[in-house]
């Protein structure tokens, strides 16, 4: 494995040098008014139509689509196994963010592009080599039909919880999983950092940089690995978990630090977000964690200390819509604020969503339109169209910390207001009778962990 990777470093740092690479998309500024795509929790699923394995298996990803064209499954977009995102769904949505024609400067998914539990869905007679193959494919086909929208145009993404061979939830740093995405991964952000400095991060733990231009990175944090409850199975597996937990923070704060001093502004783009598990804390009436706390706790104080760094955090994983913000230590002022985007996936039961989010030269937010396949549970009827853009529908003027902890206060007063969140946290629902997300009894969770990501300041304001 050593081997490999010392020639695979090599080789990657020949092709950097051999100038024959396209100059990057975004070396140039942003200017004032690009809008960026950004697509979460897309949990797409190779096995929608389980008889077509067999000929994925030995066929190039190239021909994925006209095998999975071949389907003779009636077409719909609710995957009957899982509700994940099969083929109909996935080229649903790639062909309209082609038809909206939109030219953003880059793209940033936020983590989990495979489907759930991938490993189960395999016949007990796979080999795990072809295992890990099939799973590596499945990757690189999600990329390469990404691509095929957005051939010169950086993707960064950040990994999921879904996106391993290991089972859920367990990324493991120096792995063979990370080792068989790497490559996919290095070109789609389009050489955006040098080779050696991305592989070196991206095998170890999951993590790289990615300079956006001269002024603005992108951070992709592997927050997996902050996970509370982390699956560790062993003396010798669980230092080398606590190795990459801090060396991934020791790495944010050094890139925190160099942008500093060269004037750079920072995204940081991660699947799990800080704070409360509320989906769970609300089922189980107690405190649920989404990450260990001092993994938290660290994470507050360097975003606390590189303030005036950090313009942004994307987060995934709930599958919803919405914001939260991370306010000073002695919580008197807003200081950064977690933008969510929705998942292309039904399995949470909401409408597919995808946000095309407008940015200023400065790196910083100014609004955002969301677009949402409306009425997804009926193929012949289905539309993707725009749901709403979000300064309009709040009737605000500019989307901060401030203008965003000034909302909050209003949506715990205004009912209307609140119910209008709740339908757009759920991209407008698909399966409200069921849906087990916010109700009366549990808004008042969902709005304290909207403005509190210590863990002692939530169950402050929720208990
Ligand atoms: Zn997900």
């Amino acid at each position: 494995m050593k081997h490999f990777l010392l020639s695979l470093l090599i080789l990657s740092v020949l092709c950097a040098c051999s100038g024959t690479s396209e100059p990057p998309k975004s070396e140039q500024p942003l200017d004032s008014n690009q809008q960026i795509i950004s697509l979460s929790d897309i949990h797409f699923d190779p096995f929608f139509d389980n008889t077509l394995y067999p000929v994925l298996a030995k066929a190039d990803i190239a021909d994925w689509d006209s095998i999975f064209n071949t389907s003779s499954i009636t077409p719909t977009y609710l995957d009957p196994n899982d509700n994940d995102t099969n083929w109909f769904l996935y080229k649903s949505t790639l062909n309209d963010l082609k038809t909206r024609n939109f030219d953003p400067p880059f793209l940033i998914i936020t983590g989990d592009l495979l489907l759930h539990n991938m490993q189960r869905r395999f016949d007990a007679s796979v080999s795990e080599a072809d295992r890990l193959s099939f799973t590596i494919k499945t990757m690189d086909f999600v990329y390469l039909q990404l691509e095929s929208v957005f051939p010169d145009t950086p993707i960064y993404a950040a990994l999921g919880n879904n996106d391993n061979f290991m089972g859920n939830y367990s990324i493991e740093p120096g792995g063979d999983f990370l080792e068989g995405i790497a490559d996919t991964w290095y070109r789609s952000i389009k050489a955006n950092v040098d080779s050696v400095t991305f592989y070196q991060s991206f095998l170890a733990n999951g993590s790289y940089e990615a300079r956006v231009n001269n002024d603005h990175k992108i951070l992709s944090l592997n927050t997996i690995l902050f996970f509370d409850g982390y699956p560790v199975t062993s003396v010798a597996e669980e230092s080398v978990y606590t190795n990459a937990i801090t060396s991934q923070l020791i790495w944010l704060r050094d890139q925190l630090e160099a942008a500093r001093a060269t004037g750079q502004k920072v995204w940081l783009i991660y699947h799990i977000p800080p704070g409360a598990d509320v989906y769970k804390t609300v089922s189980s009436k107690a405190l649920s964690k989404n990450w260990t706390s001092s993994s938290n706790q660290v994470f507050l104080e360097l975003v606390r200390e590189y303030q005036d760094v950090i313009t942004a955090q994307f987060g995934g994983h709930t599958h919803k819509d919405s914001f939260a913000l991370i306010q000073n230590e002695d919580r008197s002022t807003p200081i950064s604020f977690i933008h969510t985007t929705p998942s292309i996936s039904m399995s949470n039961r909401n409408y597919p969503g995808y946000h095309h989010i407008k940015v200023n030269a400065d790196f910083e937010v100014l609004d955002y339109d969301a677009y949402f396949l409306s009425n997804a549970q009926n193929y012949a009827s289905a539309r993707w169209e725009k749901e709403y853009s979000f300064l309009e529908a709040y009737d605000i003027t500019s989307y901060t910390p401030e203008s965003l902890w000034t909302l909050r206060e209003k949506l715990n007063s205004d009912t209307t207001l609140q119910k209008q969140y709740i339908n757009f946290f759920n991209v407008s629902y698909y399966r409200p009778s069921s849906s087990p997300n916010i109700s009366a009894a549990s808004w008042k969770a969902y709005w304290c962990a909207m403005g509190n990501q210590d863990f002692a300041a939530f169950e402050g304001c929720w208990k």
